[in-house]
């Protein structure tokens, strides 16, 4: 409990024979505990009826719960959230999902670890409780700042520099190449093709770097260069859309969103950034089947009617497809019928495929993220403990030399120096699992491990990745343990899918 610092208080009826006048004594008993904890409160009371339906005051404190403002819940007892089971599950999912405990008058719940972790095994570099706690408090500190109309958008974007002082945003002397990405993009150029232009003209990153495609775009779509500070935003797919035709909608997390325009010096105007966003969306449309091309898929498409490994087939002149379930079913007479789990053209499962995949590589790269935020305010410095560990197995050894000095001298005896030793060497052994366990455990190089992986990833997402077809398939498997598929009816079936993730 020593982790709460800002809480919800909320109150209403759970049984209609309740009075107000009862209500009132409980809350009041709430609002006394949090005091004697000194937790920051908001209340938030329902009036009137006792049933789970229309609540705005709870749909208001959830609102802000997925906001991060809270780290608990404070009532009289779990039944006030909701009073059916499926009304419960829902609430209790969004805690979870946003690390808020609940305190009763009695107990308190932390929902977390109770759950399964939702996040793969991957993302167990930080324990998920510490994850949530790290994930409030840059969450609280950065939207605060947002609405200052500061930048808070993370990594600095080429063409400006950052000002501690002032918090903003000033252009620097790499501007120029960002105005001449735009100016060659509203000429006609593709990203490809600046990419080509910049490597015959030697031009790199302020990194000495390569220009590749995959950042160029990246500055392309970027609203810092036309003066906007945005944070928090949902992003639109560019991979997948809805039946409706829409793009498929997917929030970073379910934060608000700050747009504050003018925050800082345009590097490009609004309206050759508006007409650049218009050229890249109609060029956008294309999947990444269509430039990636070839098979990634070997052994990861599982019937979901059967669990048969789906196989793949290109028909003379054709497109290569996801080939139809082939189990058969006997009947008692030897007769049989066949599965009923239909094929699908190769670009239809990937489209739904990368649609379904890019939020998990969002989540992903919002979690690095997070984790090297925090990382650079944590003290935590295994080369400090590494240290101690060292000279802890040191002083042990000489101990332990001294003992069978003792014994040599015979101030010990056989039975009381063996003792004395066996003691020492489990002290050893202690300390030296602990410093193995340093090794493998420094952050950062898994962040970095982690890094590597999200960087493929996201040129798997880009289309540009420059791995074998092969190389792709073993990433994939690494992260997927299986994709569930299903497609039942005739040729207009949609497909439905689930990506399966290891851990
Ligand atoms: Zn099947």
């Amino acid at each position: 409990m020593s982790k709460i610092k800002k809480v919800a208080v909320y109150s209403r009826k759970s049984r209609p024979d309740e009075t107000d006048d009862m209500l009132r004594r409980q809350l009041g008993i709430l609002i006394d505990m949090c005091v004697n904890n000194d937790w920051k409160f908001e209340v938030y009371s329902e009036v009137g009826s006792s049933q789970d339906i229309n609540r705005p005051e709870l749909n208001k404190m959830l609102a802000k719960v997925q906001n991060y403002e809270y780290d608990a819940i404070v009532i009289t007892d779990q039944d006030r959230l909701s009073r059916t089971t499926g009304g419960f599950g829902q609430i209790k999912e969004i805690l979870t999902n946003y690390g808020v405990q609940v305190v009763t008058t009695s107990k308190v719940f932390d929902y977390n670890t109770q759950e399964d972790d939702m996040m793969s095994d991957m993302m167990s570099v930080v324990a998920k409780q510490e994850y949530l706690n790290i994930k409030k408090r840059l969450v609280r500190g950065k939207r605060q700042s947002a609405k200052e109309g500061n930048w808070v958008g993370g990594k600095t974007p080429v063409g400006y520099s950052y000002d501690h002082k002032s918090k903003k945003l000033h252009i620097n002397e790499h501007a120029p190449i960002i105005q001449r990405i735009f100016a060659l993009y509203l000429s006609g150029k593709t990203s490809t093709d600046i990419e080509r232009i910049f490597e015959l003209e030697g031009i790199l990153t302020p990194n000495g770097s390569k220009w590749k495609k995959a950042r160029i775009s990246v500055v392309l779509a970027n609203p810092v260069y036309k003066g906007t500070v945005v944070y928090g935003k949902t992003k639109t797919s560019k991979t997948s859309k809805k039946p409706s035709g829409a793009p498929r909608q997917f929030k970073t997390d379910a934060i608000e969103q700050i747009v504050i325009e003018n925050a800082h010096e345009p590097i490009v105007s609004i309206d050759d950034w508006e007409k650049t966003r218009d050229i890249r969306e109609n060029r956008l449309t294309k999947p990444p089947s269509a430039r990636i091309g070839k098979v990634i898929f070997t052994g990861l498409i599982r019937c979901s009617l059967c669990g048969r490994t789906h196989s793949f087939q290109r028909r003379k002149g054709k497109e290569l497809r996801v080939t139809s379930c082939q189990t058969r079913i006997y009947a008692e007479d030897g007769t049989y019928t066949v599965c009923d789990n239909k094929g699908v053209k190769l670009e239809h499962f990937e489209k739904v495929f990368f649609s379904s995949f890019s939020q998990y590589v969002d989540k992903l790269e919002q979690y690095i993220e997070d984790v090297k935020g925090n990382m650079k305010v944590d003290e935590f410095n295994p080369a400090d403990e590494k240290a101690i560990l060292t000279a802890t197995i040191k002083r042990i050894d000489q101990q332990i030399k001294k003992v069978q000095q003792g014994f040599l001298a015979e101030v010990y005896t056989e039975d009381e120096a063996q003792k004395e030793i066996k003691q020492l060497k489990a002290h050893r052994k202690h300390a030296e699992t602990q410093l193995e366990q340093l090794d493998n455990k420094s952050k950062d190089d898994q962040v970095d491990k982690l890094q590597t992986v999200l960087d493929k990833l996201k040129d798997i997402l880009t289309g540009t990745i420059e791995m074998e077809t092969k190389e792709v398939n073993h990433l994939l498997t690494s992260l997927i343990d299986h994709v569930e598929y299903k497609r039942i009816g005739d040729h207009k079936a949609e497909i439905e899918i689930k990506i399966h993730y290891k851990g």
